[in-house]
Formats: C-alpha cells, structure tokens, sequence
C-alpha cells in the first residue's frame, strides 16, 4: 500500500465513546496524529510494546484525501475525497492517560492498520463502522452519529495543514473500545467499503 502522508485523527466524535471514556464532548475537533511509520496493511501483526499494559482497539471510518486540501470550505470539502478506509486507532490506554499528550500512546510502530481503500455507495453520512475481536462484536456504529461531520472535519483540518493525496482523516471511534492480548484477531469493517484483520502478538 502507499503510505500516506500523514494521518490526523479525531478524538472523542462519537458522544458514547466520550462518555464511557469520561471525557467531555469537544466544542470543536479535537485532532492527533498517528505517524506514517505506523501504518500496516491487513495480515500483518500488531505488535504490543513492553512499554504498555493495557492496549486498545478503536475502529473507525478513515477519509482518504484525493486533492490537495488548503483551507477549503465545508461545502468544497467532499470534492477532496477520493475514497474511505477501515482504520484502527490502536492505543495504548494507559500511557495516553499518563503522558498526559498522546503521541506515544498513538504512535508505536503497527498502531495503525488500514484496510484496502474502496468507495462508498452512497453518502458517506450512511457509512457504518463494526469492529470484532475474535470474531465477536465489540463496536457497531454509525457516520450519523459523528458530532462533526465530513465536510466539516475535512475543512477545520486543511485550515491547519494542506492535506494532500492519500492523507487519511480517522473520523473517530464509537462507544465500545476494549483491551486486546496477544493471540488475538481484531477486525474493523466499514461494511460494504472496506475492511481491515490482523492478529496481535507481544513484543518480543
Ligand atoms: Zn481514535
């Protein structure tokens, strides 16, 4: 696959995950990064570092950006959209609780599997997001649920930094985010667009 970019995700976008977490729900886009090199494919295994003891799934609708993206406007912003990926926002909890900024938690090597890109059949608003460990669901949601939607998270992201092609947005994660231990299979589906499984295993 090529590697995007960069990949700027956004926290608590979903009311119940924010809830479960007990974090407030933003007023505006709360957005990280996941660095490039975190990126794997399907297959290919996350990897648990040493560093953490409690690692997390979080599955979610990826954007993929088709135009470079400088401080557009809401009602341009679906003109920059070429396609949309399965993503999982791999986080380690508890140094994102202790660091206190989430680089670290966000960032490990293998933090960030993508599914193979796709197009949506219809608007994106009616996307979906199912993630399953082991084959059991753990998270079902919906684009209809986002506090902000795609237009309005592609326009406040290009008015910080010009999002080019192949950029990935992760629109954030629904309520149901959970641990994952080595020996595991963790699967993100957009259904019907894309998908993304890859097993977990320790650092060795
Ligand atoms: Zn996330």
């Amino acid at each position: 696959m090529t590697v995007p970019s960069k990949i700027v995700c956004i926290g608590r976008n979903y009311v119940d995950h924010a809830k479960e977490l007990g974090n407030e729900v933003p007023t505006a886009p709360l957005i990280f990064m996941k660095p490039p090199s975190s990126v794997i494919a399907g297959g290919e295994a996350i990897v648990i570092p040493r560093a953490s003891t409690r690692v997390e799934y979080e599955g979610e609708i990826g954007v993929v950006i088709g135009t470079r993206a400088h401080r557009v406007s809401e009602r341009d912003a679906m003109h920059h959209v070429r396609g949309i990926v399965a993503i999982n926002d791999v986080t380690a909890r508890d140094l994102q609780k202790t660091d206190g900024q989430w680089t670290r938690a966000k960032g490990f090597d293998t933090f960030c599997p993508l599914g193979a890109e796709g197009v949506a059949p219809g608007p994106l608003e009616e996307l979906g997001v199912v993630t399953r460990v082991n084959g059991v669901e753990r998270q079902r949601g919906s684009a209809a649920d986002m506090v902000f939607g795609f237009s309005r998270l592609i326009s406040y992201v290009s008015g910080i930094m010009t999002l080019l092609p192949g950029d990935v947005i992760a629109t954030g994660t629904p309520a149901g985010v959970g641990p994952l231990a080595p020996g595991d299979v963790v699967e993100v589906e957009v259904p019907g667009v894309s998908r993304v499984a890859n097993p977990v295993r320790a650092e060795a």
